[in-house]
């Protein structure tokens, strides 16, 4: 729909293209739903046996399921991942979880997301093509601010023309609920430069961030130190207080971003820790990381502010792309990069990427710097032509 609909007045009639809902949720469905049953097969394939129900540790080496004792005489792997941060709000019990929002059987006429950050975007995004009004509500003056502010810029101001309105400074007070006929079902109440606005909408969807899903384990009772940023681990993600336990994915303090990849490799650590000797360390190297809107945020390695800090002697380039082939005959304005490379080394220790394609483009920067790759070395590469990986070379 949003190929066509960038296309038009290019070559491409649209007609009456448009997204039917619950359609598309039972795709979704089609991807999601077969995993647990494939998993659950693939563990018992494999002799393992699984226990449902809610875990908690009862001592040093003991963990409780439900009604089952368990008890380890090698090791306990903590794997809970993350849940939605708690919002400290009146009317917070209003608030659809991100996990929910995937779940709707129709889409409401106008949503809010409170929090700016990867999650509200990319929801944003599908619910606005999909013909909802849409409203995102970030506390502070930078979302997604994971990712280079250039070019967050030039995605928020892509945003407006498709209906998503990004309030900055504006901090959620209450959400109350509407019970006016015929008027959205709530209203966001916010702070915004010390006045008080509201705004209306039928659902109030949370993606003010996520934490550590650890509360639930009584983490206290297994002798297992954590802090805001999960359970605290060594290097080859082992507890630092209790030796028997180890931790991996978003629920450890591994210091990498919390990513699915990155919840497979430290699974791999863990492992290779496990039944090797315990020697494996996490080497996270270059981490890319997406933001899967239209067209999609992409980076990899140290940001512009990072090196600065660092007091690094770098390169830094940054142009607008939209005028570039690749860009323009998909109609796409919102393209840019942003990358470093540093002076006497040649290594890349930076790429930022927002158009169409930036999502696969970046494993490339990843690659590039995960292998040690210069700048010339991989300004050489020779890429299919026109590709959007072939124009990475006028990027470094
Ligand atoms: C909306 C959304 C979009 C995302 N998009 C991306 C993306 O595009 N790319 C990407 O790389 N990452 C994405 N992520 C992040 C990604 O989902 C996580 O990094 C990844 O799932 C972490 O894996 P994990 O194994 O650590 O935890 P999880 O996949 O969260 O698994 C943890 C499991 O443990 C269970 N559990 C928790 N506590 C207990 C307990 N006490 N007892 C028993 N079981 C318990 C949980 O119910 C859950 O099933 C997204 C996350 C969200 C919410």
């Amino acid at each position: 729909v949003n190929a066509a609909r960038l296309m038009q007045e290019r070559g491409v009639r649209a007609g009456g293209l448009s997204i039917d809902w619950p359609e598309l949720m039972r795709f979704k469905r089609s991807f999601t739903e077969p995993v647990s049953a494939s998993r659950r097969e693939q563990l018992a394939g494999a002799g393992i046996e699984t226990f449902d129900g809610v875990a908690r540790f009862t001592g040093r080496a003991q963990v409780h399921v439900g009604d089952a004792v368990l008890d380890a005489t090698r090791a306990i792997v903590i794997a809970t991942g993350a849940r939605p941060a708690s919002l400290h709000v009146e009317g917070a019990g209003h608030v659809l979880t991100s996990d929910r929002f995937l779940e709707l059987p129709a889409l409401p006429a106008s949503v809010i997301f409170v929090g700016g950050g990867y999650i509200s975007f990319e929801f944003a995004h599908v619910a606005a093509r999909a013909g909802a009004r849409v409203t995102i509500v970030h506390r502070g003056q930078r979302p997604l601010e994971h990712f280079d502010p250039d070019l967050v810029e030039r995605l928020v101001a892509r945003m407006r023309p498709l209906g998503i309105d990004v309030r900055l400074g504006a901090e959620v007070r209450a959400i109350e609920r509407v019970e006016a006929v015929n008027a959205p079902a709530y209203q966001v109440v916010c702070l915004e430069s010390g006045r008080r606005s509201s705004v209306p909408a039928d659902l109030v969807v949370h993606g003010a961030g996520r934490v550590p899903d650890l509360d639930e384990l009584d983490l206290r009772a297994g002798g297992i130190e954590s802090s805001r940023a999960g359970v605290l681990v060594d290097s080859h993600l082992r507890s630092v207080s209790n030796p028997m336990v180890w931790a991996a994915g978003d629920c450890a303090a591994g210091g990498a971003p919390p990513l699915t990849p990155v919840a497979g490799y430290e699974g791999r650590v863990v492992a290779a820790n496990l039944l090797g000797g315990g020697s494996t360390v996490a080497d996270y190297g270059a981490v890319p990381s997406v933001v899967f809107t239209l067209p999609p945020l992409a980076r990899v390695g140290l940001s512009e502010a990072a090196a600065r800090e660092k007091g690094l002697d770098v390169t830094i380039k940054h142009q607008d792309m939209a005028g570039w082939f690749a860009s323009r005959r998909l109609g796409e304005t919102a393209s840019a990069f942003k990358t470093l490379v540093e002076n006497g080394t040649g290594r890349i220790l930076g790429a930022h990427l927002l158009g169409p394609g930036a999502d696969e483009t970046i494993n490339l920067f990843a690659l590039a710097m995960r292998c040690g790759m210069t700048a010339d070395a991989f300004k050489q590469m020779l890429w299919a032509y026109p590709t959007q990986a072939s124009d990475t070379a006028y990027m470094v």
